[in-house]
């Protein structure tokens, strides 16, 4: 059975950077990509938030970067889904594809976040084309313009909030006839002039040429005011939760109510020994490529300092 030093899963901002940091340190790390080469951030259109790209940069091209980097510092990068784990025998046994076994004396879990999507065929078709599930990362390119945030929560308003502050209007598109936010976020929603609250809609489909242009709505499904509502909005964005990709682990890592894993705060340290968990997978909160990278490094110099103990 094949055996390695420090076995990083998930080919995002945090994997691919624990890997810069493992192979440089002469761990001879193996990384597994995971369903989604390069992570979420491939699922945006450009990246002008991170340092060192003065001039943005595609998100294909930087994890491209981030990715020949890790390689030339000697990581043998392999495509694969991690699909097992057993982290209570030393050293840890991973199985890829149900399949191919192999042991590890430290893993690194970076397998990331997935946003949820409502479903709609339409979403899929305009992805990347007004269709977005990270404010941060996209509203720049809604500057001035028109769009609408789906949820209710406080991830939604916050979303909102954001790109009240970059757009000339915002709708906040929310399924119940209140939200679920903390009455602060509430508070601050209502109070912003260009926010507009659509309390009991849902959406059936968005509609454009090519892109987003607009999005058919209902309101009050199934009621006897049911009606369908139509508005103008260039851009598309979901607020509805993420699931962090923690599945595999759950059996031997702690993890919150919501599926996160639970490390010891500000380190990448999980409770069990020699397994880390970096980026999204670990981070309810700033979800962001710096800060994935930032834990990718921290897990990479835990992994070592575990190593040399
Ligand atoms: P939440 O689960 O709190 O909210 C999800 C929202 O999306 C709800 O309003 C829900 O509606 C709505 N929703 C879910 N599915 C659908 C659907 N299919 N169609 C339409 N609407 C849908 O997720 P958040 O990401 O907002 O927050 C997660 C956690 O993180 C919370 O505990 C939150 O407090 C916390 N958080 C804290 C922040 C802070 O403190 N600054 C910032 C962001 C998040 P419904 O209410 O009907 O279920």
């Amino acid at each position: 059975m094949e055996h390695v030093k420090c076995l990083i899963i998930g080919s995002g901002p945090a994997g691919y950077t624990a890997a810069i940091y493992a192979s440089r340190a002469n761990l001879s790390p193996v990384l597994y990509e995971g369903p989604q080469a390069g992570g979420q951030l491939t699922t945006t259109t450009e990246v002008e938030n991170f340092p060192g790209y003065p001039d943005g940069v595609e998100p294909f091209q930087m994890m491209d970067d981030m990715r020949r980097q890790a390689e030339r510092f000697g990581t043998e990068i392999r495509s694969g889904i991690v699909t097992k784990v057993d982290f209570s025998v030393s050293p840890k046994h991973v199985w890829v594809e149900d399949t191919e076994e192999l042991t590890a004396d430290t893993v690194i879990i970076a397998t990331g976040a997935s946003a949820k999507y409502l479903g709609l065929p339409s979403e899929k078709e305009y992805k990347g084309r007004g269709v977005s599930a990270c404010a941060t990362c996209d509203g720049f390119f809604y500057r001035k313009k028109t769009v609408a945030v789906v949820g209710g929560g406080d991830t939604a308003c916050e979303e909102a909030l954001y790109l009240s502050g970059l757009c000339q209007k915002v709708y906040l598109i929310v399924r119940k006839p209140y939200l679920r936010a903390s009455e602060i976020m509430q508070k601050r929603v209502r109070e912003a002039e260009n926010i507009e609250i659509l309390f009991e809609h849902n959406t059936l489909q968005l509609t454009g040429e090519g892109k987003v242009e607009g999005a058919d709505l209902v309101f009050r499904k199934g009621e006897a005011d049911e009606r369908q509502v139509h508005i103008d909005i260039n851009g598309f964005f979901l607020a509805i939760g993420h699931h962090p990709n923690s599945d595999v682990f759950k059996d031997y890592v702690q993890t919150d109510e919501q599926g996160y894993i639970i490390t010891q705060p500000g380190t990448p340290l999980t409770n069990v020994e020699g397994v880390f968990a970096a980026g999204d997978v670990a981070d309810p909160h700033y979800r962001q490529a710096i800060t994935a990278a930032a834990s990718g490094c921290k897990a990479a110099i835990e992994a070592e300092k575990y190593l040399k103990r």
